[in-house]
């Protein structure tokens, strides 16, 4: 991988990680709203119930996201970024511009479950 090469993923996982901060910012705001802005009545605080648990989910699967972003950032002056951890053959741009995280190529993510 070039200099240039890394130097766009860098500025797609700044992006990326700007991005879902955000979103983790906003999923906070849903599960903890501020005093008086709760659920008003027993219809409305079942919805409010069944919203958290979307909120919930998304909220962990957005922190998930979040940290192996952060973690590839910090790999990426090494030269393992880009690089599959098991079969150690290069990751196609093609993946990692959609997913600047990944460790793995498609083939052994598949094989290792992941
Ligand atoms: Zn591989």
């Amino acid at each position: 991988m070039t200099t240039e090469e890394k130097q766009m993923f860098k500025t797609i996982i700044e992006e990326e990680i700007e991005k879902l901060s955000d979103e983790v910012q906003s999923i906070q705001k849903a599960l903890y709203p501020e005093k008086g802005k709760g659920p008003s009545d027993k219809v409305a605080h079942l919805n409010f119930k069944l919203d958290q648990s979307i909120h919930i989910q998304r909220y962990e699967e957005a922190t998930k996201r979040l940290n192996r972003l952060k973690h590839a950032y910090l790999k990426i002056d090494s030269p393992q970024y880009g690089i599959c951890q098991e079969c150690e053959e290069p990751i196609p741009m093609e993946r990692l511009r959609l997913m600047p995280e990944s460790m793995y190529c498609v083939a052994c993510m598949e094989e290792l479950g992941l």
